[in-house]
């Protein structure tokens, strides 16, 4: 599996929580999405040898907000793609939606022009006051719309994004009930849920400091966590990576495949690329990418991946799947590194947060999810 990530700096405004590099699209800044638009073909151009003629299998536009780009302009990227790279005809091509920008216009010129085949709709929640909060731009009808407009259209493969444990809003268990029943009752295949993170550079890691905003309890974190886990898992939803649960034949091709150690390319400000012994990453800042892709300059950042790192890196993107970790893999691969780690391994399992899956890895148990960052921590050497 190879995929290609492509990064659209753009926001119509920035979201309370949000940390993703983006910036606000206003008269003054408008000029850049067509300069950004040439750069990028440009992008794509210089990394044509990126992956050396392996197969493309998945191509996700995520951001930022991916839809402020009309179905034509997605296609000239897709095409530009198409002649550089080598894609599958059956590629998983991911376009992530805001619910705000995707009306029946937008999703029938998408369907007719591009070959997009699998939309993420940024719902986040179907509750209004959890919206505001989030300082989100739409509402919980619009989530709807957006949902049944793509459903409508054609679109089969559908995931949409949950955060829960808001602050200041509902109480997270009624809006989580509230999530979980709109949700089944839309029949969508595929959900990432994602817990609250304040980070300190964004609006809400503001407030933290000021004493005006006051983050949930891990422990109510873990109930909420547990509370959302069972429910899908009831629902025949296969909990598949730590924050994502799909039914069967519905994973996503693309994160999935970031999970366990596959190359792939980003392009865009702040996009990551990793191609197996180097990992990459675009400047944060979209001038200075401009600049320097008309200088023909890509990936202004390179680090060279050590032993060490490989097998750390192992271990935190296989830990989150539901395959785990390959024990004979790590240990034809990385013997040294793996002694270190076997007894702990074997003290988790018998703790209760580690168990053996049906191929016989170790993969975390559900005792195991709910800290899965410190014991991903304590398996680092
Ligand atoms: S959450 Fe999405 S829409 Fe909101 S600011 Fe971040 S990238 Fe933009």
């Amino acid at each position: 599996m190879s995929g290609i990530y492509v990064h659209i700096p753009f926001c119509k405004s920035k979201c309370y929580y949000c940390d993703f590099y983006s910036i606000v699209l206003t008269s003054r800044t408008k000029y850049l999405k067509d300069e950004f638009l040439s750069a990028l073909l440009r992008e794509l151009e210089l990394q044509k040898n990126f992956f050396a003629h392996r197969q493309i299998d998945t191509i996700y536009f995520g951001g930022g907000t991916p839809s402020l780009f009309s179905a034509r302009e997605i296609n000239e990227i897709l095409e530009k793609i198409f002649s550089l790279f080598p894609v599958r005809t059956d590629a998983e091509i991911t376009l992530e939606v805001n619910p705000d920008d995707f009306s029946v216009e937008f999703a029938r010129a998408l369907k007719r022009i591009t070959p997009v085949n699998r939309l993420s709709i940024g719902v986040q929640s179907f509750v209004d006051k959890d919206l505001q909060v989030l300082g989100r731009r739409h509402d919980a009808h619009q989530a709807d719309s957006a949902v049944i407009t793509a459903q409508d259209i054609g679109f089969q493969n559908i995931s949409i994004d949950f955060i829960y444990g808001i602050p200041g809003s509902v109480d997270p268990f009624y809006s989580m009930e509230l999530n979980l029943s709109k949700f089944y009752s839309l029949h969508l295949p595929h959900l990432s849920a994602y817990t609250l993170t304040i980070e300190p550079e964004t609006v809400f890691g503001k407030w933290q400091r000021m004493g005006k905003l006051k983050p949930i309890d891990d422990d109510t974190f873990a109930r909420l966590y547990e509370t959302i886990t069972k429910s899908l898992i009831g629902h025949d939803y296969l909990h598949y990576e730590i924050s994502n649960y799909a039914k069967q034949g519905f994973l996503s091709g693309h994160n999935f495949s970031y999970w366990t150690g596959e190359p792939y390319l980003g392009v865009g400000p702040a996009a990551h690329s990793f191609g197996g012994d180097y990992r990459y990453w675009n400047i944060a800042n979209i001038e200075i990418y401009l600049k320097e892709i008309s200088q023909n300059k890509t990936h202004q950042h390179k680090e060279k991946l050590s032993e060490r790192d490989k097998f750390n890196e192992y271990i935190m993107t296989h830990l989150r799947t539901y395959q785990g970790i390959d024990t004979e893999y790590l240990k034809q691969n990385f013997s040294t590194y793996y002694q270190n780690i076997s007894q702990q391994i074997e003290q988790f399992e018998q703790q209760g947060f580690l168990y053996r899956n049906k191929q016989g890895n170790f993969a975390l148990t559900m005792r195991g999810k709910l800290i899965a960052d410190s014991l991903i921590a304590e398996l680092f050497v």
